[in-house]
């Protein structure tokens, strides 16, 4: 019988068959008759059981490469909730004060920390201490400093540290990413991402420089930051930023409502993108060369993402964007597979190095250099 799960493998399949060979169809990857996976499974605890984590363990039951194993909560009942859930022992539930002696326990390999941002600094040091592989969450911490500690604390555990750049799996995304690397856009010139929506409870974390470290740039600027790297296939050599408050009372100091930033590369290529909490649709790539262009919309949402280029529709699986994440991560961990576009610490350094020069360019007014 043919199950949703099955259903789901199946394209998960697939889309780790286009990421070897971008030019399956999905009529050619549904042919596939995978045998069932018996490697070695990535045993996981997710660290904060809120909005996402939850979206991240529904997620991981069609998971073939990863578990979830464990929980680290600061909510006795959400524990208990998952636990029954889940099929969680006890022996792998911990709190944010005892969860250091995860280093004793041999039937977790790896914690994903899924808290708000100005936690991700000391929970990844300390997940490392403890011996565990981290994965953590976007933006992978305040700043570049933060960034940077956590990078060595992870290298001297002799642990990997990887970050939850979901969109570096997605099949359409890849497709777009291949053709600009055979060269069918031509010489690229120009990318346009564009991501934001209206931030509701003035209460929540998001709205409070002290847990999120700044605004919109913090939560979805980032993800057109990213973008514009992945699209261009640069690193950008300069940026020039400005921000606009219409709710100073909503967004206090230091929480940016709607920040536009351009970036511009060694190539010539130049980048516009705006990143708000203020205004809605907005989830939509474009890049353009001078043989050919991409656009999508969404591009970066939970999909299913829709695109097309000079050629047609982008028909590629559409995915469950976090089963496909985790896998992949199963077996960057277990096998040290490289993934097409590297979510390692390094990658989420670079996005953390611009964020900081997108902030002091907004507060300066001038255009900072990012090769010093
Ligand atoms: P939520 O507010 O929904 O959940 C955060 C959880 O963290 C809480 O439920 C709580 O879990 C725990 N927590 C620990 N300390 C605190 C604290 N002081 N204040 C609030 N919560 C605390 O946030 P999200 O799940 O939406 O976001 C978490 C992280 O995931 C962020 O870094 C965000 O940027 C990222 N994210 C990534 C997405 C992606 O697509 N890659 C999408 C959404 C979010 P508990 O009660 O178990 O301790």
């Amino acid at each position: 019988m043919n199950t949703r799960r099955d259903f789901l493998r199946n394209i998960g399949a697939s889309a780790l068959m286009l990421q070897l060979n971008s030019l399956t169809t999905f009529a050619d990857s549904s042919d596939h008759h995978e045998q069932p996976y018996q490697g070695k499974v990535l045993r996981v605890a997710i660290m904060g059981l809120g909005g996402y984590g939850t979206r991240f363990a529904e997620a991981m039951k069609d998971c073939t490469k990863a578990k979830l194993v464990g929980v680290i909560s600061g909510t006795t009942s959400k524990i208990k909730d998952w636990q029954a859930k889940y099929n969680i022992p006890e022996k792998n539930c911990y709190n944010y004060d005892n969860f250091d002696q995860v280093k004793n326990n041999p039937d977790i390999d790896a914690i994903y920390v899924i808290t708000p941002n100005a936690l991700h600094h000391s929970q990844v040091i300390r997940v490392a201490n403890a011996g565990k592989h981290a994965i953590c969450e976007k933006p992978m911490a305040l700043n570049a400093r933060e960034g940077q500690e956590m990078i060595d604390a992870c290298k001297k555990a002799n642990v990997k540290l990887l970050v939850g750049y979901r969109m570096h799996f997605e099949p359409r995304t890849l497709e777009v990413i291949r053709m600009r690397n055979a060269g069918e856009f031509g010489k690229v010139m120009f990318f346009q991402g564009q991501c934001g929506f209206k931030a509701g409870d003035p209460k929540q974390w998001r709205l409070d420089k002290a847990l999120a470290g700044g605004g919109s740039m913090m939560d979805i600027g980032i993800y057109a930051l990213n973008g514009a790297r992945y699209m261009v296939g640069e690193e950008p050599v300069w940026v020039t930023a400005q921000e606009t408050k219409t709710d100073p009372v909503k967004f206090k100091d230091g929480v940016d409502e709607t920040i536009q930033f351009q970036l511009g590369f060694a190539s010539g290529a130049v980048a516009s993108c705006l990143s708000s909490y203020n205004i809605n649709h907005l989830d939509r790539f474009f890049l353009s060369g001078d043989k050919g262009f991409a656009e999508m919309q969404p591009s970066t949402g939970y999909g299913p993402i829709r695109g097309r280029t000079h050629q047609g529709e982008l028909t590629q699986p559409v995915t469950i964007h976090q089963s496909v994440q985790m896998d992949e991560m199963a077996d960057i961990i277990l096998t040290n597979k490289k993934p097409v576009v590297p979510v390692n610490g390094e990658e989420a350094l670079k996005d953390l190095k611009i964020i900081d020069a997108i902030y002091q360019a907004v507060k300066t007014g001038k255009k900072v250099s990012l090769t010093t």
